[in-house]
């Protein structure tokens, strides 16, 4: 491990470093005469997933500059393989891709079965709609809450699509996770912690999404949060973060979801439909997503997007999503990839 000393480390400070570093098994030695720039050796064993955090959290440590021989759970290190995250039919990370698709929340039971049928045939492998919305305004529609669990329960049955939805609560997360396949924690709690060690402990994969304006380590830290708790399934998801221009409604970090590809061996999804705000921009972004290394997309889809009840400006139209569908095919063949399909014969090889 490489780390900066404040330049003003001397006495008690610089004990309290040496002591540290003791105690996790390193022994230290200067590099400069200024006496700022410390190696720490390993005097047995490898350097453990915390030992970054701990050397930071001191007054004397500048910076860590290099950490490599303590990784944190999330990163790539040298030899790890990419952690593949399977879910019914769905495969998320290695040579997969996914698509998970749905409406923005869950309305009326009727319009999800449709919904849902709709997506499953043009190739999607998992049914989002959130019961619980975490929606900026208090008054605006909050979600169905119990019974939208129960139309999603239905629908499951019904159409054979495991379900991803949202979390807002840990006090919720028992009673979510009767019903999701995959728990969502939205841009709004990546940095709850205690919601973060609540879906890590029900044992379901961790859609977990960027915050609004969560820098990429401390969306790597939120990951490190489910790890750290044991639960490996985690898919990180690229929603697109607050910029300063309005002409679309987030800035959709395409730099990140390529260095996220190099940065750790977790599964990246791309969420088009929240950082384009506009249905017209789905298409593109999701394209864009795919080429910049993305395992997968979700996309709020919805047929009468003038009735939704959250996020109608941004959804696209049942027939617009199996265009979509049919591109990522596509894209992923191109990069030597897979589209993960819905189980069972789709009407078009039925027909062929
Ligand atoms: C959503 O998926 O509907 C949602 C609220 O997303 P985000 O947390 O990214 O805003
Ligand atoms: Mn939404």
């Amino acid at each position: 491990m490489l780390l900066r000393l404040r330049p003003s480390t001397r006495g008690p400070d610089l004990e309290a470093f040496q002591r540290l570093a003791r105690e996790k098994g390193y022994e230290s030695r200067f590099l400069d005469r200024e006496r700022t720039l410390v190696e720490l050796m390993r005097t047995s064993g490898h350097g453990q997933p915390g030992d970054r955090a701990a050397f930071e959290d001191l007054s004397s440590v500048a910076a860590v500059l290099d950490s490599s021989d303590a990784p944190e759970l999330h990163e790539r290190g040298g030899q790890r393989q990419a952690t593949i995250v399977r879910v019914g039919e769905a495969s998320f990370g290695g040579p997969f891709l996914s698509l998970i698709a749905g409406p923005c929340a869950v309305e009326d039971e009727e319009r999800l079965l449709a919904i849902a049928r709709a997506v499953r045939d043009a190739g999607a492998t998992l049914l989002r709609g959130g019961a619980f919305k975490p929606r900026t305004s208090p008054y605006s529609f909050q979600g169905l809450r119990e019974r939208g669990l129960e139309f999603l329960r239905r629908a499951r049955a019904e159409v054979g699509l495991p379900i991803v939805t949202e979390v807002l609560d840990p006090r919720d997360v028992e009673r979510v996770a009767e019903v999701a396949d995959v728990l969502q924690t939205g841009s709004r709690s990546m940095s709850n912690t205690a919601l973060l060690s609540e879906v890590a402990r029900s044992g379901k994969p961790v859609l977990l999404k960027r915050g609004l304006a969560a820098t990429v380590r401390e969306f790597l830290l939120a990951a490190e949060h489910v790890l750290a708790a044991g639960n490996e399934r985690v898919i990180l998801c690229e929603r697109g973060v607050r910029g300063f221009d309005h002409v679309t409604r987030n800035l959709l970090d395409l730099g990140a979801v390529a260095h996220l590809k190099r940065a750790t061996h977790l599964p990246v999804i791309v969420d088009p439909s929240h950082a384009a705000g506009r249905p017209e921009l789905v298409l593109p972004l999701a394209k864009a997503g795919i080429a910049a290394g993305a395992d997968g997309l979700i996309v709020e889809v919805h047929p009468m997007p003038c009735e939704a009840r959250s996020d109608g400006a941004q959804a696209i139209s049942p027939a617009d999503f199996a265009e979509l569908a049919r591109y990522v095919a596509q894209l992923a063949r191109l990069e030597g990839r897979r589209l993960c399909q819905p189980a069972g014969p789709r009407p078009a090889e039925v027909r062929s």
